[in-house]
């Protein structure tokens, strides 16, 4: 219960149990570290801790305001999410939770607002929300969720309680897919090292049954023949689901980049002469020792660099078919020339 349930992030929660503890809740804080670590979930967490009725002080779970802020119903606690199709918090949606923040609480004694994507804020959202910043109304609790701190004006930052938040653990992630999504431990394994201590990308990744794309990869890895522009438009067919958007595309090459990663990390460590216990994908050692053999130490590292300079350009926003083409002919021109183990 309370702030038990949630894995990981001991020092989020000794920070908040602390002010909880001592009644010194901060008006604003900035829950900010990578995306899907669960920076909501705890902000929720924290959320129905401060509204709950009930004995604890974490919230109980039980009450009506806690049951309230589960189901998103309660009145005095807003999330505010970024609107599908959107790429930035705008004014609007800041003006909305400026205007909630003056109005007094329905039912408990604080309204608790959770703005999320913060990074994503235009310039002049954020100078929206620096006013509540200064002057924040009695009893309101500003939550900004943000992946990155740069990106957001320091006046806005300067203003509010950090908090960071870090990945979770490789083995706790595992432990818990294996707990609660029955996966087998040897995929908890390799889907703990992809997800990057990301729950919500490792329930994704499941969902999404990248298993399947890294089953793909890994029987073309070797073949030199598989990559080149045939390569490259299977690779666009993983990347562009139909209707998918820009920017949705770009966070899926950006999990091929990181799976081939992984894959190429592993062929390399095989080819050093190392074990197999070290490996991400250990329930793939057969194929990717198979593989090792093929391609060879020295090959290996380059594949990996070029994969590592792909990501590069993910970065600078290359156009994702010149980047999957680039990326696919440079690998069959790695693959293709000598070099081997032998
Ligand atoms: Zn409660």
């Amino acid at each position: 219960l309370g702030f038990d349930a949630i894995l990981g992030h001991e020092l989020p929660k000794r920070v908040l149990r602390a002010a909880i503890e001592k009644g010194r809740i901060a008006h604003a804080y900035l829950f900010h570290g990578p995306e899907g670590v669960g920076k909501r979930t705890f902000a929720l967490k924290v959320a129905a801790a401060l509204q709950c009725t009930g004995a604890g002080g974490e919230g109980c779970g039980a009450c009506s305001a806690c049951r309230k802020v589960a189901r998103g119903v309660h009145p005095d606690v807003l999330l505010f999410r970024l609107e599908a199709g959107t790429e930035a918090v705008g004014v609007d949606q800041v003006r909305e939770v400026v205007n909630e923040a003056g109005l007094r609480p329905f039912e408990g004694h604080r309204r608790i607002f959770l703005l999320d994507d913060a990074h994503l804020m235009t310039e002049s959202a954020a100078n929206a929300l620096l006013k509540t910043l200064e002057e924040p109304p009695a009893g309101s609790v500003l939550i900004l969720l943000a992946a990155r701190v740069p990106g957001i004006p320091p006046t806005v930052v300067s203003r509010c309680q950090p908090v960071a938040f870090g990945g979770i653990p490789p083995a706790l992630v595992a432990g818990h897919l294996v707990d609660t999504e029955g996966v087998e431990p040897s995929e908890g394994e390799w889907l703990a090292a992809f997800c990057e201590g990301s729950i919500g990308r490792a329930l994704r990744y499941l969902r999404e049954d990248w298993g399947e794309v890294r089953r793909d990869l890994l029987d073309r890895l070797a073949s030199p023949e598989a990559w080149g522009l045939e390569g490259a438009d299977s690779l666009r067919t993983v990347a562009r689901p139909s209707g998918s958007s820009t920017s949705e595309a770009r966070a899926r090459i950006r999990s091929i980049l990181d799976l081939l990663t992984l894959l190429l990390r592993d062929v390399l460590v095989l080819a050093s002469g190392a074990g197999e216990a070290d490996l991400y994908n250990r329930d793939r050692a057969e194929e990717l020792l198979a593989r090792a053999e093929v391609i060879g130490f020295e090959r290996a590292s380059r594949m990996l660099q070029t994969v590592s300079e792909a990501l590069e350009w993910l970065e600078r926003n290359v156009h994702v078919d010149l980047l999957l083409e680039t990326l696919s002919l440079r690998l069959r021109r790695v693959l293709a020339e000598g070099g081997g183990s032998r």
